[in-house]
């Protein structure tokens, strides 16, 4: 059977994104698109900044008037004018002749040039509500210097954002400053977690003998909320067909973009999740040569997309990684699905069993670049394990040693991906 070659992980992460498709797009607030991905492109409406204005606080003036001044021989002129920021058409000022200027203030008609404060005689101490009646420039500046052109930042009409762009807190600015209230941006995924196991119980239940809490659910509807998604828990699966068949139907009754279940994976006598897809849909593969989170179930559930990873919550951590995460990004419409890396140079021996492997470590930034340390068991059942890594380390497939000193991989767990 096709679904049970054990792929290789590259292999089976081409194998599930070449099936995933943006999203439609949806209209949101502005202030609300942060981390969306931008579904049009924005053009200026009008030149920003609209209006040429300075850009210190000084004295507006034309350049060809103070050519002459020096700190010994300061050239002075008649202060005019006392232009604050703020609403009003721009104000004339004569040749020979100063305006007091705050940044952001419209430039007067006349003006071509603004000199700092620090460059005139006037102290510019706080309190000096009233503009002096001469000012004296001990500097003679450029013509233009300390103007900010109107349009300077971007042009009416010209494209400033493109349709694919993602969102950051400076894309967001500029959507503002354009006057945008609301966007066009590419819907979020739902994702509906499924936790399986007879012997897991609810977060604030007494533990029975025999039962552990469930940490996948929380674990991994923050990690689909951190890439993208949005979340629902659908709760505890019992190791039945028809419990599991249950819930999955009700979240496909909900509406459901994707499918995420951890448990129930592997070829215990129990493990019934992959049956269950099997029968009604269709499994496109199981088995990764991946450690941790060899079993991992990628197919489609009535439809629907469906990622079944192992219950072990490091393997559920690192499967999620490794594939849930750029098939989010990728519905999300994000263009670079890459996890942020960097090359490290390995501090501690360790040892793997062949398969491709994503080992918890501290990388830390020390004088000879990027290096990583062991966090100490590699055990996939230790969470807390991960809670001291802050990276992962990749081994390739077929290395079974990696001995101290060798030059490789880490995945930065915490890093934001632009
Ligand atoms: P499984 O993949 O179902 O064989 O589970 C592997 C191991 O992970 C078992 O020890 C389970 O008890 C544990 N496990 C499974 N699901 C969870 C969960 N949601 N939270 C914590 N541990 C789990
Ligand atoms: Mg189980």
């Amino acid at each position: 059977m096709e679904s049970d070659k054990l792929l290789s992980v590259s292999e089976a992460r081409e194998r599930l994104l070449s099936g995933v498709e943006v999203l439609e797009s949806e209209t949101v607030n502005s202030e609300s698109a942060l981390g969306r991905v931008l579904a049009e492109d924005i053009l200026a409406p009008h030149d920003i900044p609209p209006f040429a204005s300075s850009s210190m606080d000084g004295y507006a003036l034309q350049a060809a008037d103070i050519a002459a001044a020096s700190a010994l021989s300061g050239v002075v002129l008649p202060v005019t004018a006392d232009i604050p920021a703020g609403p009003g058409i721009p104000q004339v000022l004569s040749k020979g002749a100063a305006a007091r200027i705050m940044t952001g203030a419209p430039l007067p008609v006349g003006a071509d040039t603004v000199v700092p404060i620090e460059m005139t005689d006037d102290s510019g101490r706080r309190g000096d509500i009233h503009a002096p009646q001469n000012v004296s420039v001990l500097s003679p500046v450029e013509r233009g210097d300390y103007v900010r052109l109107a349009g300077q930042d971007m042009r009416r009409g010209e494209q400033v954002l493109t349709g694919g762009d993602y969102l950051r807190p400076q894309e967001i600015g500029v959507l503002a400053a354009a006057g945008r209230r609301r966007v066009l941006v590419v819907r979020q995924p739902r994702v509906a977690i499924l936790s399986t196991g007879d012997e897991l119980v609810d977060v604030g239940a007494t533990l029975g003998p025999g039962q552990v809490r469930d940490a996948n659910s929380f674990m991994l509807a923050s990690l689909v909320g951190r890439y993208g998604g949005l979340p629902t828990v659908l709760g505890i699966a019992r190791d039945r067909n028809e419990d599991v068949e249950k819930m999955l139907d009700r979240a496909l009754d909900s509406g459901t973009d994707w499918l995420l279940s951890s448990g129930g994976v592997s070829v215990g006598a129990f493990d019934c999740v992959k049956s269950v897809v099997e029968r009604h849909g269709e499994v496109s593969f199981w088995r990764v040569n991946m450690r941790p989170g060899k079993p991992v179930a990628f197919g489609h559930y009535k439809g629907t997309p469906f990622l079944g990873v192992p219950g072990n919550p490091v393997s559920a951590m690192a499967s999620f990684e490794v594939f849930a995460r750029p098939a989010l990004q990728k519905l999300c419409g994000r263009r670079n699905l890459d996890k942020p890396s960097v090359e490290v140079t390995v501090r501690d021996e360790f040892t793997s069993d062949g398969r491709e492997s994503y080992l918890r470590v501290v990388v830390l930034r020390e004088e000879e670049g990027y290096v990583a340390h062991s966090v100490g068991s590699q055990d996939s059942g230790i969470l807390t394990s991960l809670v001291r890594a802050n990276a992962l380390l990749i081994v390739p497939a077929g290395e079974t040693h990696v001995a101290a000193g060798r030059q490789l991989t880490a995945w930065m767990l915490d890093w934001v991906q632009d």
